[in-house]
């Protein structure tokens, strides 16, 4: 200061008097700058949460934001308190974590140690393009985190939603890996939307979630033909879950919990329903499953070739009754149990090829002609479950290109799948009845609990 001041040439006082009001000026200035900044801060924190709040479920936010995510917890060895810092990147295709970490400037002996440490714990050969990786980097506090690139500290990933991988420098150097759990708190959300275009818009549009928007479309397929029902001005109801981490943030999506559909002002609600601790299904009002007793196409993304009726035979060149459906599919395509039922047919029967038929009670039956295989280790006698996998698509027996002929067969007579209204898989008993009513009354309460709260749904994360 003293040599500043030595070196400082004379002044005369009107300068000096000039730069004392300069410096006021400057200060004034500075002072409302960092005052109004202060403001916009506050006002801009408030927004974010009263208005961008990723949670309808308004009972679990907190004034605060969330918490950002947890460094490396070193708490439970005595160390040097470090200041670190960590940067996220993620797997890109045909991509391999030691490249990710040389990527992020870790040196090839450190991150061979670090990926040598993870081996004991953790397969990384299954982890998925888009994976995110944190890599943790450390300084001594009294350096300034600007000016060095500090030590590799790390890293950690999440590989599944309920499980954390750890793997951190310990103060000898080594490296060391650990799993934890990670807990999820399940939250519930609702949407209620006026359908304009599709169902699938009017799902998404409102918040939820791809993967649930084709569980609730599966759900309604057995009962709407989305092409020909769906009217403008149809109304879709869904209450569903999603599954948050300890620092609120979206780590799955949960599941349909109830679905309505009012449909011409016709109202089709579903409700998700654990029966005895066994699977659990949707059922409506009547308890009646979702499911019903056979899947209309018991095979997946297959065409319509030829329609049950009269037809001139493609091979034989006369007419005759075609007594199923076929589907144009892929050999090798997995084919359905149509419904839960027992084998009673299984093998080669000249022109059907490779043939199995399934027996699913006293008045229905299904067959499934010109396979290309049948399901490992099936025969006959064996229960199956409906969607289970049978068999495949082929071509074997009398047959033009691969395809699979389905039969359903009422009371051994051949009936048009496609015109049966088919009775539902499974009907609840009056005592089971119940049960439901009590799954039914807990979504009813959570639908008033979350609609009252008038929170805007059309903010929720996508
Ligand atoms: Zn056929």
């Amino acid at each position: 200061m003293n040599i500043d001041i030595a070196a400082a040439p004379e002044e005369s006082p009107e300068t000096a008097a000039k730069r004392l009001i300069a410096t006021k000026r400057r200060r004034r200035a500075r002072r409302q700058f960092l005052f109004g900044f202060l403001l916009t801060a506050i006002f801009i924190s408030w927004m974010v949460n009263d208005f961008l709040a990723p949670d309808v479920n308004s009972v679990s936010l907190s004034a605060k934001p969330a918490p950002s995510a947890p460094e490396i917890n070193f708490d439970r060895r005595d160390m040097v308190p470090m200041q670190r810092r960590s940067s996220e990147d993620q797997l890109k295709k045909g991509d391999s974590l030691a490249a990710l970490l040389a990527r992020n400037g870790v040196a090839a002996g450190e991150a061979q140690a670090a990926l040598d440490s993870l081996k004991t714990e953790f397969d990384a050969r299954n982890l998925q393009p888009g994976q995110k990786v944190r890599v943790f980097r450390a300084w001594p506090p009294e350096d300034d985190a600007k000016l060095s690139e500090g030590q590799f500290a790390g890293f950690d990933l999440i590989p599944e939603p309920r499980q954390k991988v750890i793997v951190q420098r310990l103060d000898d150097g080594r490296f060391e890996t650990t799993r934890q759990n990670r807990p999820l708190n399940e939250k519930y959300f609702v949407a209620d939307t006026l359908i304009t275009s599709s169902v699938y818009e009017a799902a998404r549009s409102s918040g939820v979630a791809p993967n649930l928007v084709a569980d609730l479309i599966r759900l309604f397929s057995f009962s709407v033909d989305f092409q020909r029902d769906i009217r403008e001005g149809d109304q879709l109801e869904v209450l569903y879950t999603r599954r948050f981490d300890q620092n609120n943030q979206l780590a799955e999506e949960g599941e349909i919990i109830f679905v309505a559909l009012t449909n011409r002002g016709q109202r089709l609600a579903y409700w998700l329903h654990n029966q005895d601790d066994e699977e659990r299904h949707y059922y409506d009002e009547q308890g009646r499953s979702v499911q019903r007793l056979l899947m209309r196409t018991p095979v997946d993304g297959a065409r319509l070739s030829s329609r049950y009726g009269m037809r001139r035979h493609p091979i034989l060149g006369y007419t005759r009754l075609h007594r199923g459906l076929d589907f144009a599919a892929p050999v090798g395509t997995p084919i359905y149990a149509a419904g839960d039922g027992q084998v009673i047919k299984i093998g080669r029967y000249g022109d059907s090829g490779l043939y199995i038929k399934l027996r699913h009670n006293d008045r229905f039956e299904t067959a499934y002609a010109h396979m290309n295989g049948f399901a490992k280790g099936l025969k006959k006698g064996d229960k199956v479950k409906q969607g289970q996998v049978i068999g495949y698509v082929g071509r074997t027996g009398l047959a033009t290109g691969p395809h699979l002929h389905y039969e359903v067969l009422q009371g051994n007579m051949p009936v048009n799948p496609r015109s049966l209204n088919l009775p539902p898989r499974q009907e609840l008993s009056a005592q089971q009845l119940a049960a439901f009513e009590t799954t039914r009354t807990q979504a009813a309460k959570r639908i008033g609990t979350l609609a009252s709260r008038n929170n805007s749904l059309t903010s929720l994360p996508r």
